[in-house]
């Protein structure tokens, strides 16, 4: 019988060789070691060896109590796969002292089995039983009880000292949470079992007996503040069975531990253990971290209040949590940064953005939303900040950038438009090109503002408005300057013909005839204005200072073109011309030839009077009609400090005295050689 119940052993359950088996060999490892310390530096690599670090709750942890060499670890073994030490039979000599825990085969089952003297019976120190106690109380769902059948009823036996140490154990840890929420959860389940039962005694009789002595430690512990009235069954459930001898009955005792296996696998069994209200709610990758602080809280003796363990270890798992997601996440959006710097508009960077950060979000969730919901939620929020906080400087880089370009292809766009259509509107035009840039803008825009920020498109959209704005209104300002130009060549080229006509043959009405042109060609001048005033959406202010500058430009280059036709030698030149049209030829227009008989002296005279008479006419524009002088205020009468000084009456005389007497006595000596060339000719006609 004891070789078919080893054959149907799996190999992991094999009894362990004489030589003590290393941890990494066997699977198993000890956790807390003889020296009372906690081995934090395994814990991990084991958790993940066993494949647990990422099961979160799936995961069920159940210890083990009771006194020295009564079948513990054998029965841990057999139950579970284990390979757990097991005192040797023959030696008898001592395990190593510890808390030891091992995965259980095939299951996602940690099982601690605790290792030490038996205190209570050698008369030692009591204080790593207690302390171990502690400690399985703070992880454990299930903590099976293991005595012999003789034991029971024995109250003042060691199982009872120890049972007495878990109660009054179990009262400090909750003092704090549990009055408040007494009976609801946070049930710890204990499994009674009785080993070596040998049948004369039902199980009924022997559990209703241990309860009786628990009800009656219960009793006498004394319980503190808030928790006086409360009974033993609102802080534990409890289950009992018995097992046959190993060694009498090894088949019978092997079929009896496969039934109780099949309580801690099977959750369809109506003995089922593992039930969730049990579960400490620790996620398995919090584990290391909280089984090492609770130790810690329990070597110092300090008071072990597990809900601000269980807050403090969210608070250190969550942080850690974060940190992972946001390394992965930040050598994950490390390509944009030269790029958004190099000054690129990344086409896809809000989605790609919005992916990044919902990958490190969602392996936050996933890990850290087992842990305390408060403390989850906080650190949820400190982490998108976080994360918000390193994409938005790619954010607003976008935005710089995509103003940047736009502005440029916007002032690119309305000059190439401008060069292309020679008949632009420049309002329209430059109304359209907005339009498009600020479409373009806000949609580029939009597309990297990620959601559950505060992050806003607002003022870099206000920003790109004004900027065009002020970018038009200079270009408006230049194509008017220019358009204007344009106006006064056109006017100088027109007035040109008109004044040298009206100045080389001179009539009276000169002046009437030379400012009628004027204002002919002014008002056409000012209506060319006016029509494309209109395309450059000129205000009525603008178009008033522009329209006075026309005018007062149109009458300078008009005052010039006099100038020229005036000048001291073109004057000269035109006294002699007219001067020579009356004395060199007749009244019809034919060349004198002067006879002695001629009288040269009247002819000379008038001729050089008429011809002097003329001068006055050009020292002063002065027509008949002084209403065609043209309007045009004086500088000095506006409030434009821009304009060039301008004084309509002064500009009116062309020559002062001075030159008037000048130029006449010019004339007068070129009249008299004439006079002297037409005398000499008829000497030298006599003399032929
Ligand atoms: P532990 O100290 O409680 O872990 O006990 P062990 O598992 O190391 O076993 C101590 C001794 O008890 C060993 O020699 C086992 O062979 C023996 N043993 C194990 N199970 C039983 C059992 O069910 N009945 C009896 N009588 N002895 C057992
Ligand atoms: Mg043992």
């Amino acid at each position: 019988a004891a070789a078919a119940a080893a054959a149907s052993l799996p190999p992991a359950m094999a009894p362990p060789s004489s030589a003590p088996p290393t941890a990494s060999s066997t699977g198993r490892m000890q956790l807390i070691d003889e020296h009372q310390k906690f081995n934090s530096s395994e814990f991990s690599p084991h958790l993940t060896q066993w494949g647990l670090d990422d099961v979160g709750f799936g995961y069920d942890l159940c210890a083990v109590l009771g006194s020295q060499s009564t079948g513990k670890s054998t029965l841990l073994n057999k139950l579970f796969g284990t390979n757990f030490d097991v005192m040797s039979e023959s030696a008898r000599q001592q395990t190593t002292k510890g808390i030891w825990m091992c995965k259980g085969l095939k299951m996602n089952v940690l099982v601690m089995d605790v290792e030490g003297t038996d205190g209570r019976e050698r008369g030692e120190d009591q204080d790593f039983e207690r302390k171990s106690a502690l400690f399985s109380m703070a992880s454990a769902e299930v903590l099976i009880v293991n005595l012999w059948e003789h034991q029971v009823g024995l109250y003042q036996g060691a199982n009872m000292g120890l049972l007495k140490t878990v109660f009054e154990v179990n009262l400090g840890l909750f003092q704090a949470s549990k009055a408040k929420t007494v009976g609801a959860k946070d049930k710890t389940l204990l499994l009674f079992v009785i080993r070596d039962h040998i049948g004369v005694t039902p199980l009924e009789n022997l559990s209703a007996t241990i309860m009786a002595d628990l009800s009656k430690i219960w009793f006498s512990l004394s319980k503190p503040e808030g928790l006086e009235n409360s009974n033993i069954t609102d802080f534990f459930d409890f289950m009992f069975t018995t097992l046959p001898h190993k060694i009498l009955q090894p088949v019978e005792f092997d079929r009896a531990v496969d039934l109780l296996r099949n309580r801690f696998v099977d959750p369809k069994d109506p003995n089922f253990v593992f039930r969730t209200e049990y579960h400490k709610r620790i996620p398995a990758d919090g584990l290391p971290h909280y089984l090492e602080s609770i130790w810690e809280q329990v070597m110092t003796n300090k008071d072990l209040d597990l809900p601000t363990q269980q807050e403090l270890l969210a608070q250190f798992r969550c942080d850690e949590i974060a940190n992972a997601a946001f390394t992965l996440f930040a050598t994950d959006i490390k390509g944009f940064r030269k790029l958004i710097e190099g000054g690129s508009v990344l086409e896809s960077l809000g989605p790609d953005m919005a992916l990044h950060r919902a990958a490190a979000m969602s392996k936050f969730d996933r890990d850290a939303s087992r842990y305390h919901p408060e403390v989850y939620k906080r650190k949820r929020i400190d982490l998108l900040e976080k994360l918000n906080a390193s994409l938005s400087p790619f954010f607003l880089g976008q935005l710089k950038n995509l103003h940047r370009s736009l502005l440029a292809s916007f002032k690119q766009n309305v000059l190439d438009r401008m060069k292309n259509d020679a008949n632009y509107d420049f309002g329209s035009l430059v109304g359209g090109e907005k339009k498009a840039a600020m479409a373009k803008f806000e949609l580029a825009a939009r597309a990297v503002l990620l959601d559950e920020t505060d992050w806003s498109i607002h003022d870099e959209v206000a920003e790109l408005e004004a900027e065009i704005q002020s970018i038009s209104d200079t270009m408006r300002v230049e194509e008017t300057r220019k358009m204007v130009v344009a106006i006064e060549r056109t006017f100088k080229k027109n007035i040109s013909e008109p004044v040298e006509v009206a100045l080389t043959s001179p009539k009276d009405t000169l002046w009437d005839e030379v400012l009628t042109a004027f204002s002919g060609l002014l008002e056409q001048a000012e209506g060319n204005y006016l029509k494309k005033a209109k395309s450059f959406n000129c205000t009525d202010k603008e178009n008033e200072v522009a329209l006075m500058d026309l005018r007062r430009k149109s009458w300078l280059s008009f005052r010039a073109k006099v100038d020229e036709q005036t000048a001291d030698s073109v004057m000269a030149g035109k006294l002699r011309g007219w001067f020579e049209d009356r004395f060199r030829y007749d009244d019809a227009g034919v060349p004198r030839v002067w006879k002695p008989e001629d009288d040269i002296d009247s002819a000379y005279r008038k001729a050089r009077d008429e011809t002097l008479t003329l001068i006055p006419l050009f020292s002063k524009i002065q027509p008949s009609n002084p209403s065609l002088l043209p309007d045009i205020p004086s500088t000095s009468d506006t409030s434009d400090p821009d304009a060039d000084a301008f004084d309509l009456p002064s500009t009116l005389t062309i020559l002062t005295p001075t030159r008037t007497s000048s130029i006449a006595s010019r004339f007068r000596k070129e009249a008299d050689a004439l006079y002297v060339e037409a005398k000499r000719s008829t000497v030298s006609s006599i003399a032929q």
